[in-house]
């Protein structure tokens, strides 16, 4: 199907929405442009959390000769401009003092602080408003912090390294299986989320730093279940280094960044992710081991898996975990020795 003209620009807005991966979150993207008789005059998106929103990089990137055409010029937005005074003003009034006649919006934002409002408040100073351009691939690029700001939990990606044979790792012992490349995709991948979460035995075993040090970006919150207060002081989830959050039981220390919570005695996957959720995180990476993974598909409290498939053979181990019912392939590469596979919920949750 040939697309229409509003479709040509809002997908021009997702691209540049795009461009704020991994830098927004727990905000969503958004990309915005102004398109005045078929010339865009001016382009922005969402860069980091915190800073300016779409609109006001757009309307920012217009040149000095083009700024008289933004009265008349159709304003293309992801995503509902804000109603709300968060970390910056209103984005609906901006759009209101310079006097913008068209907007074209993909989503609404399901923020209950906007859920409407701003496009409410334009029509009613007569603007010309269109909504749900493209709304299907709006929500799927937002599809993390749609799921938090609607649910109160992260979208939840459950990750895991095996061998061609389908083995995790040795029992007791640090096998490392990725190979170098894919290693550095897994730095990027956690980069990209907000926190990520490892079991009582993988942080036994691995002695993980849950770091980014092969990358760049921020550092994740790094969540770990510890009930029975094995983790040794010594260990690197420990270190206070970074925030960490520990299911377990508090101790004695010193700890600034380091929060621990009392926790029952057993794994509840959606109450973990609705406490990680509380904090402000809006994507989750479980990174295993596989009795974790177990509980999250057990439980159906995931949204995406990523497995990474390496060439060698264990021939014994742990075996990983097997694919539940609902996951579709998504996307597939090879990288060196590693195939890498995502897979999808085929139904929305
Ligand atoms: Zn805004």
């Amino acid at each position: 199907m040939v697309p229409t003209t509003h479709e040509r620009y809002m997908r021009r807005c997702f691209d540049l929405a795009l461009l704020g991966a991994g830098k927004v979150s727990p905000n969503p993207m958004v990309g915005a442009l102004l398109e005045y008789k078929g010339r865009i005059i001016g382009e922005g998106w969402h860069r980091q959390f915190g800073g300016p929103h779409a609109e006001v990089n757009c309307i920012d990137s217009v040149r000095e000769d083009d700024r008289a055409f933004i009265p008349h010029a159709t304003l293309y937005c992801s995503l509902e401009p804000c109603f709300h005074y968060g970390k910056t003003p209103p984005c609906v009034d901006l759009i209101l003092r310079e006097k913008i006649g068209n907007v074209v919006i993909a989503n609404l934002d399901p923020n209950p602080k906007v859920a409407g409002q701003s496009v409410e408040k334009l029509r009613a100073a007569g603007v010309e408003v269109i909504v749900d351009v493209l709304k299907e691939q709006g929500a799927e690029l937002n599809r993390y912090f749609f799921k938090w700001i609607r649910t109160g939990r992260p979208y939840v990606i459950l990750k895991w390294a095996q061998t061609a044979d389908g083995f995790i790792g040795r029992e007791s012992e640090r096998t490392p299986i990725s190979g170098p490349a894919a290693m550095h995709l897994v730095h990027k991948w956690r980069s990209e989320v907000d926190a990520i979460l490892v079991g009582t035995k993988t942080a036994l075993t691995d002695n993980p730093r849950l770091d980014i040090r092969h990358y760049f970006g921020k550092t994740p919150l790094r969540a770990v279940l510890d009930i029975a207060g094995k983790i040794p002081a010594g260990h690197f989830l420990l270190d206070d280094s970074t925030p960490t959050l520990v299911f377990g039981k508090t101790r004695a220390g010193d700890f600034k960044h380091t929060q621990f919570t009392g926790h029952k005695s057993t794994i509840d996957p959606e109450e973990i992710a609705e406490q990680i959720g509380a904090k402000g995180c809006a994507i989750l990476l479980v990174e295993g081991g596989s009795v974790l993974h177990e509980q999250f598909i057990g439980q159906n409290a995931w949204d995406e898996i990523r497995i990474l498939t390496n060439k060698k053979r264990l021939g014994t181990g742990i075996s990983a975990p097997g694919l539940p019912p609902g996951a579709a392939l998504s996307e597939s590469m090879a990288i060196g020795d590693d195939l890498v596979e995502v897979f999808r919920r085929v139904t929305v949750s």
